[in-house]
Formats: C-alpha cells, structure tokens, sequence
C-alpha cells in the first residue's frame, strides 16, 4: 500500500488545529475536489477521498489522539473504513451531515448553480442481412427508424416560451434526496438523484406543449449506416448518437446493427476465405480443359491438368474477405475444392462403353498410382 499523507497536510491544518478549523479545512477540500465539479479527473476524485478519510479521523477527538500517537496504523480497522478508505457511499453520507439534512449538496453548490445531468438516450437494435457481395465490399444501408427526436418546438429545452424555471418541490433545488437505512454498520443515510427533477434542482415552469417538459418527441430518422467490408454473422457495428434523442439535449443513444450473413448458393464461408465445391466431368478431369469458378467478382476460368484427381485442391489467392480490421490484414482466399461427376443414369450405348473402359489398362489405379494418390489424400490431414 502506498504510504499515506499526513491526514494534517492533506487538510493543510496545524496539529493543533480546532474542531472548526478541521470543519472548514475540509469543507474547502470537499467543494474544490467534488466530483460533480470534476467530472473524469482522477486525481481531483483521489484528493476528495483523502480529504474524507483525513477528515474522518480528525473529527472524531478519539480517532484524533489514537492518530496522533501511533499515526495511521492507530486508527486503521477501528472503525468501519479499515485500512482500505472509504467508499463514496461513506464520503457521500458524511457530506450530508457537514452540509446539513436538507441542504445536501445544494448547499455545497453555494453560488446555487445546482449541477447540470446528463441524460442519455437509449439504444436502438436493428438487424441487417446481406450477401456475400455486399460483405466483400462494405455497404451502405439505409434504415428507416421510429425512434425519440428533439422536440422542434421548444429545440429540446422542454420549456415554452422564456425557459424559466423554478426549484424543485421535491429535493427543494438540491437534486439529491436522502435516504436513512438500516445498514449492518447501523442506520446509514445515502444520497440519491432526485426522481422529479433528475438532478437539476430546478423544474421548468412553463412545459412545452409539444413534448410535455421531456425535450424529446416520438418521430421518424432515415439513418445511414456504413457496414465496413468483411463482417461476419453476428457481428454488431454501432453508429454512435443516432439512438434515441436524450431528454432535454442530453447525449443521444447510439444504433447497433446486427449483422446477418444471406447463405450464397456457391460459396461457403470460412473466416476470411471462401470454399467452392467444383464438379468436374470425367472427361474433362481425364483430359484437361477450362473450368468457370464463380467468385465474388465475377467469374474466373482455371485451367484443369489432365488426369485430375478428385479432392485436388487449387487455391485463388486474394480472392476471398478482405479482413474487417482493413487493409494489411490480408484477404482470404477462394479455395476450389475439385470433385468429379459420376454419371447417376446411364444408356445402353453408354453402359457398354464404360463396360470397355473397366477392361482398359488406363482405367485401373496401379499400385504406384494408389501410392501417390494416398500420400496426397494423407497430406490434407497432416
Ligand atoms: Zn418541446
Ligand atoms: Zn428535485
């Protein structure tokens, strides 16, 4: 653990320093490092804990003398905070008691500029499917969505006409409200939001007509979506702020678009690279010839050796997915998996063909054909 300050120094006080002066040495910590005024600042949020815990110490004459003589060790674990400071809910009760009942962190406000909250609105799920086309190339979709829209008539204010407001009748202007409850350290007060006001302190007096104070109304966007190349099934692209609007220009919510992949009646997907079945004819697979293989951009012709084998496997390189993570990830591949048709009907000409073929020497596998076929066969699962 980090070695404590002196709790004297962090509350810039004399050892012998008053009740009072401790009172209000801590007071001017507390105000100056609040949260509220320092919202994401981590050190402002550290010193607000230290001067919670040095003040929780000093008030007490108890903890005080314990403190003086043996230094933190004396007071570690002797009262509900033990060695580990205390949690915000503690720092936020003891706020209560110093700033008084009904006050609460109005009267921390002082210049009575209760603090602003930032609403957020909520987000919206849309699913999208698309083929492999439009997922080798990235899309753009448009969606047409009934979502909550800034209130044209009051701009997202909530208010009609001036915008005046006045304290609000619940917290009295604090924003906060306060609540005793039973704790296993005995009754313990806590703080919470104002549930009428949200935390402003202040309700508009005159609500706009339109959308009824909340700033927002239900209505209609044609939103745009940009689907970069390469997603996959089931993943999830977000369009920040285009959620719904916030209550009274808070931080509107942001769209996430599922993503469904359409089955392609030739393709089949792995990762990044595509598979293609091709079924070759005999003739061709014994004699050589031209092959089309469909892929995403077209169609390509490969030439076939003669005395191809099926279960030959013929790689098109970069003709796959691009990566979703962009350019330098690589792209996959198209691989071509070759079989060969095997007649299911046959004529009587045809059967007394194939009959000759069976007695032809070519037509037979020799052992050292067998060999060479199995060593290949063998090298796909190795
Ligand atoms: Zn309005
Ligand atoms: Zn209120």
């Amino acid at each position: 653990m980090a070695t404590k300050r002196d709790y004297y120094e962090v509350l810039g006080v004399s050892k012998n320093a008053s009740e009072d002066e401790i009172k209000k040495a801590y007071k001017k910590m507390a105000i100056k490092y609040h949260p509220d005024r320092n919202p994401g600042d981590k050190e402002a949020e550290e010193k607000f804990k230290e001067a919670a815990e040095a003040y929780d110490v000093l008030r007490d004459p108890q903890k005080r003398a314990r403190y003086d003589q043996f230094g933190p060790e004396g007071v570690n674990g002797a009262g509900g905070f033990g060695g580990g400071g205390m949690n915000m809910d503690d720092i936020f009760s003891m706020f209560g008691d110093i700033f008084g009942g009904r006050g609460g962190f109005g009267g921390f406000g002082g210049g009575g500029r209760p603090r602003k909250p930032q609403y957020r609105g909520g987000d919206l799920r849309l699913k999208v499917r698309l083929t492999l086309q439009e997922i080798a190339t990235g899309v753009t979709k448009k969606f047409k969505v009934k979502k909550k829209v800034t209130c044209s008539h009051c701009h997202g204010s909530g208010a009609e006409g001036s915008g005046a407001t006045e304290a609000c009748p619940t917290c009295h202007g604090s924003g906060y409200v306060i609540k005793t409850q039973q704790s296993i350290f005995g009754m313990m007060q806590t703080q919470t939001v104002c549930p009428t006001c949200g935390g402003e302190g202040t309700v508009i007096k005159n609500k706009c007509k339109e959308c009824g104070g909340e700033g927002v109304v239900n209505g209609e966007e044609v939103v745009e979506v940009k689907i970069p190349a390469g997603v996959g099934d089931g993943m999830v692209v977000t369009v920040t702020g285009k959620g719904h609007a916030a209550r009274r220009n808070g931080v509107p919510g942001d769209i996430q678009v599922y993503i469904e992949e359409e089955t392609d009646k030739n393709l089949l997907r792995e990762d990044n690279n595509l598979i293609y079945n091709l079924l070759l004819d005999i003739p061709t697979a014994a004699l050589g010839g031209d092959a089309e293989i469909p892929t995403i951009d077209g169609k390509v012709k490969i030439k076939i050796e003669p005395g191809t084998q099926p279960g030959k496997v013929v790689r098109l390189r970069g003709k796959g997915l691009p990566a979703v993570q962009g350019y330098g990830y690589g792209t996959g591949d198209l691989i071509v998996n070759i079989s060969v048709y095997i007649p299911e009907t046959l004529t009587k000409e045809e059967r007394k063909f194939l009959e000759e073929m069976r007695t032809s020497d070519s037509f037979a596998p020799r052992e050292s054909i067998k060999e060479k076929i199995f060593k290949k066969f063998r090298s796909y699962f190795e």
